[in-house]
């Protein structure tokens, strides 16, 4: 059965937004648990390491992966539940993230609406806790099932579990490498309120003459915002924002507001305050900028762009240079968001 799933030495180019030269060792996309169990019993890559791959949008392929990729590709979504206050949806971890969102709006299950076009799958979303407009998706998650690629048994995580940070999850921390997330269920109100606090999105609507836009109508916002401002995977290679929005204290923020007049920041609860990466990249001489074949994208400082024949090298050498000129010009270090593999 696993003769026809696993497959040897793999080109990857083509599943990383990147679009990054690597091969894998092995390959196989699995659409099951059974296919799962099948491939992970496989004498061919019994003990080599593993990686799971989702939409490869959050991705740098730094070099071959002399190991197995498995490739998430379950499928299904479906409503499981509805109580008086909320539904609950799920979806196979294989499935692509923006159609599902759009599927739910579709439905009459808003809630997801903010989240709309972001690239990779239902799966890759806990790992990062994707954000995007003031809501971030582990406000509506619920919980999930993933397979234990070390005991090879299935476990459910339910919000605590998942312990869900800024971008960041057990996943990415504890977690990391050693889980196959199958499904998601998300928790979706029936009271609805729409998110229109971020100054990109009042705008869109302000300038479509829509006061009390429908969740339709707020996803079609952010879809036209997003593809003005960020560069679409298909055209040309990049993985979304590179950096994450670095976080400082009171008093570190007091230093640089007073150093950098015009500073944009987002106080927190806890008194910290968040910084713009993008903005701050941008004021280091960065928007529109190349180092070799990797650049920082000319409409948005915050995205690095493979500009064509890029490899994992020249993304970290691009990547290093411009945290070295935002650390040298505000003493701020700036932390990549995707994750590093091979090489
Ligand atoms: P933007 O509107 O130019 O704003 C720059 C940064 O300031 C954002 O990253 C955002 O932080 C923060 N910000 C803006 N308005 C805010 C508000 N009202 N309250 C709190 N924080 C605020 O951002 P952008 O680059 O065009 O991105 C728009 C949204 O899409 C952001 O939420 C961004 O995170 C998300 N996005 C994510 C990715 C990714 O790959 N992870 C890629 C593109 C866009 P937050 O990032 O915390 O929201």
């Amino acid at each position: 059965m696993t003769a026809d799933l696993l497959r040897p030495d793999v080109a990857l180019d083509a599943f990383n937004t990147l679009r990054l030269p690597a091969r894998a060792a092995w390959f196989a996309a699995v659409e099951s648990a059974d296919q799962l169990r099948a491939v992970l019993d496989d004498a061919r890559v019994a003990g080599l390491p593993r990686f799971v791959l989702g939409g490869g949008s959050n991705l740098v392929l730094a070099g071959d992966f002399a190991g197995l990729v498995l490739h998430v590709a379950f499928r299904g979504r479906a409503r499981v539940q509805e109580d008086a206050d909320a539904f609950y949806i799920r979806a196979g971890g294989g499935e692509n993230w923006h159609d599902f969102v759009r599927w739910t709006l579709e439905m009459g299950w808003p809630g997801l609406e903010n989240l709309s076009l972001i690239p990779g799958t239902v799966g890759a979303a806990p790992v990062q806790n994707i954000g995007a407009y003031g809501i971030e998706m582990a406000e509506h998650f619920y919980s999930l099932r993933a397979y234990d690629l070390a005991t090879g048994k299935t476990v459910g995580f339910d919000k605590a579990d998942c312990r869900f940070g800024y971008r960041d999850s057990f996943f990415k921390q504890q977690g990391a490498g050693r889980y196959l997330i199958a499904a998601v269920t998300f928790r979706l109100p029936k009271r609805w309120v729409p998110r229109m606090g971020y100054a990109d999105v009042a705008r869109e609507l302000e300038a479509g003459g829509i006061a009390t836009p429908t969740p339709l109508q707020l996803s079609d916002a952010v879809i036209a915002i997003r593809r003005r401002k960020l560069p679409d995977p298909a055209e040309i290679g990049n993985a979304g924002s590179f950096f994450k929005n670095p976080v400082v204290s009171a008093a570190d923020y007091a230093r640089l507001a007073a150093a950098h007049p015009g500073l944009p920041h987002y106080p927190q609860a806890d008194g910290s305050h968040k910084l713009a990466a993008g903005w701050l990249i941008e004021q280091a001489g960065w928007k529109g900028r190349r180092l070799g074949p990797v650049g920082c994208y000319e409409r948005q400082a915050l995205v690095l762009v493979n500009h064509g024949g890029a490899c994992g090298a020249d993304v970290r050498a691009a990547s290093a240079a411009v945290r070295a000129d935002v650390r040298a010009r505000f003493g701020v270090d700036l932390e990549p968001e995707p994750v590093f593999i091979g090489g």
